[in-house]
């Protein structure tokens, strides 16, 4: 118990010293040489250590000391290694190729000190250049007669980046490299003066802290404008730099918003600010919902991410009314209607692209709840090969059913399992120019190049019936059916596939056998259904452990037993759990797969169906026959890979019967 008392005290005591040493440089390194007494024999003095460096190299090296990335034997090593080789380096490269230090670690200690050397030598000191390419810049910039500048004729001869430049500028003059998120960067600060201002001098403002202004320079030659700054943005404003791409991205999504609103008061200029600060947060999270929900107190608002609600922020409820309007501004909704729910859609523009938004209000006792929903982008869609089906499955699914002439393909499973991804990941696989595809969905999610899509909208009277009825007549190879809602829609599938067309529909059901049953009970003959559809893939998603906090994990006793398995039953299996970090916000989880049923009909299920068996007796006739696997089981196996975990299992998938061995499980589903 007595050394880390005489530890800490004699840490208090050298802390204090080294705040009134003259020179810490040297108060640390003797402080260091102290600490390696009992390893290292002769100790190399301040002096010593010094001499023979350049001013730069002494500048920097005595930083790094400072912060205790380097140690003086290591600086010392470092400069032995340098007296050997034939090429001289800089001795903080040098220290970096010994792997004493990480360029970002170099990085961190230089932050936040402005450095006496020049940025030329900045650069060559850092590893950026060589002192050869640097003399060339500064040869030509005394021959050349059109004055460029040096970090001008650096950029221009591709010695350097400009991003790099720009963030090496800013370490020398020791103020940070900022590219906040859009939604901290308050458009209203704009205001105060007209935006050509701000491109002549070259700097915005990009955000708040403790009720300072935080400005960003994108040019140091403009770091003389810091003056004029001052004057309207107040006298102790922060300073810092940024990058030409981020700085022209601020300009150009204020100019936009700024054409959108003119004269508008502040409780609406705050609540555009809102808007477009919880649509950018909920983007940037990979949110696939944003809920805004006004209670009696107060409006709070949540994202849906990986498929579970997460808190997001909560607002005071004055903000309500201007909210709900500014949303419906953009949508295009009747903004005096209050009474009635509504629904409408946003083409939201940011900096980085533009997103589909759709968005719902309704009307609840505290005002309107309105939830908007992040329609996936067009880079997104996937092919049947990326859904996360298990290649034995996947094999089975395009062989069975996808790449057979005709038939009905169900995919099923409840609202959020993914079924919409699936399917257009089915008619992204299949599109191709000798096959017509036409589709009648409600709304059109993705937009696929090379088939007709129709957006089925009741309000103009463009309903599902209407379209289905002249779906056919257009000579299609494939009909897209977004649903099968009712007895009509199910015929015209049927109807569609015994007339040789490939048909690809969702239900609603909980698994394969359920959407089997759900089209014998809508009164379709059993011997239609027997004979047309071709294959059901029931499917869940499941959120997936976090790549970068997993963990091998054992399942205890228990959790097996809940399963029905013993720990002999999980040998050679590689559970993984999530430690929980900041990239998956310390839930464990990151992103989601789906989770597969496939029933591929064959013979004996088919009998079974024409026999009107009931849903167990089909169930197991295909576990028997057709190879089913059940999703339970697909979900057991993947988290005995490592990709998903138990838990995670039992809360999402359906236990309609007890799972089988996993070593079964693996003649059907095959590694990953
Ligand atoms: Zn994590």
């Amino acid at each position: 118990m007595k050394l880390p008392i005489r530890v800490s005290s004699t840490f208090f005591m050298v802390t204090k010293q080294l705040n009134s040493a003259k020179n810490r440089n040297q108060y640390v390194m003797s402080l260091q040489t102290n600490d390696s007494i009992d390893t290292e024999k002769l100790n190399p003095q301040a002096e010593e250590l010094e001499a023979g460096l350049s001013n730069n190299e002494r500048e920097l090296i005595g930083i790094f000391l400072k912060s205790g990335i380097l140690t003086s034997k290591q600086v010392q090593h470092a400069r032995r290694v340098s007296s050997k080789v034939e090429t001289p380096k800089p001795l903080s490269v040098l220290c970096k190729e010994l792997n004493f230090v990480t360029h970002d670690q170099i990085l961190n200690a230089l932050r936040g000190t402005p450095l006496s050397m020049s940025l030329g030598d900045l650069l060559v000191e850092l590893g950026h250049i060589r002192r050869a390419d640097l003399q060339l810049a500064l040869d030509m910039r005394a021959n050349d007669n059109s004055q460029r500048d040096l970090d001008q004729i650096l950029v221009d001869q591709c010695l350097i980046d400009e991003e790099t430049l720009i963030r090496m500028q800013a370490l020398k003059l020791g103020v940070p490299f900022v590219e906040p998120d859009f939604s901290e960067v308050d458009r209203r600060l704009f205001s105060k003066a007209p935006l050509n201002w701000y491109v002549k001098h070259g700097l915005i403002p990009v955000g708040r802290e403790s009720n300072r202004v935080r400005i960003a320079f994108v040019d140091p030659q403009k770091v003389q404008n810091l003056g004029d700054a001052k004057q309207i943005f107040g006298s102790d404003l922060l300073c810092s730099m940024t990058s030409r791409t981020y700085f022209e991205k601020v300009i150009e999504w204020v100019k936009r918003g700024s054409k959108k609103r003119e004269s508008i008061s502040t409780t609406e200029s705050e609540a555009v600010r809102l808007v477009d600060k919880i649509i950018l947060a909920a983007i940037k999270r990979n949110a696939s919902d944003i809920h805004i929900e006004p209670s009696s107190d107060k409006l709070r608002v949540r994202f849906r991410q990986d498929g579970v609600l997460t808190f997001f922020e909560d607002y005071p409820k004055e903000i309500i009314p201007s909210l709900t309007s500014r949303i419906k501004v953009l949508c295009d909704v009747d903004i005096t209607e209050k009474r009635r729910h509504q629904g409408g859609r946003i083409l939201y523009e940011y900096p980085e692209g533009e997103l589909d938004l759709r968005v719902s209000f309704y009307v609840s006792i505290h005002g309107e709840k309105v939830v908007i929903r992040l329609l996936s982008r067009k880079g997104m869609l996937l092919k049947i090969d990326e859904v996360g089906l298990s290649p034995q499955i996947l094999e089975q699914f395009k062989k069975g059913a996808l790449y057979r002439p005709s038939g009905v393909i169900l995919i099923t499973g409840p609202t959020g399992s993914g079924k919409t991804t699936t399917v257009y990941s089915c008619i992204h696989s299949i599109n191709d120019p000798q096959t017509s595809i036409i589709t009648a969905e409600e709304p059109v999610e993705y937009v696929i190049d090379g088939i007709t899509q129709c957006s089925i909208n009741p309000k103009i009277n463009l309903t599902f019936q209407e379209t289905l009825r002249h779906i056919v007549r257009q000579d299609p190879d494939v009909i897209v059916i977004g649903e099968i809602r009712d007895n009509f829609s199910a015929e015209i599938a049927v109807q569609a596939a015994l007339t040789g067309h490939k048909v690809l529909t969702t239900f609603h059901t909980e698994d394969s056998i359920g959407g089997l049953i759900r089209l014998l009970k809508m009164n379709i003959e059993a011997f239609l259904i027997s004979s047309t559809v071709v294959s059901v893939l029931a499917q869940r998603l499941v959120r997936k452990v976090c790549s970068k906090c997993s963990e091998p994990y054992k399942p205890t006793a228990a959790e097996l037993q809940v399963l029905g398995y013993t720990t002999d039953d999980i040998v050679e299996m590689s559970f993984q759990k999530g430690r929980g970090c900041s990239d998956c916000l310390h839930t464990g989880y990151k992103g989601r797969i789906g989770i597969f049923e496939l029933l591929i009909l064959d013979e004996f299920v088919r009998n079974a169906i024409i026999d009107m068996k009931t849903s167990q007796e089909i169930r197991q006739i295909s576990i028997e026959s057709a190879g089913l696997v059940t999703l339970l089981e697909e979900g057991i196996y993947k988290a005995a890979l490592g990709i998903t975990t138990i838990d995670e299992v039992l809360r999402c998938l359906p236990w309609l019967q007890r799972p089988r061995p996993l070593q079964e499980l693996r003649r059907y589903l095959g590694g990953l």
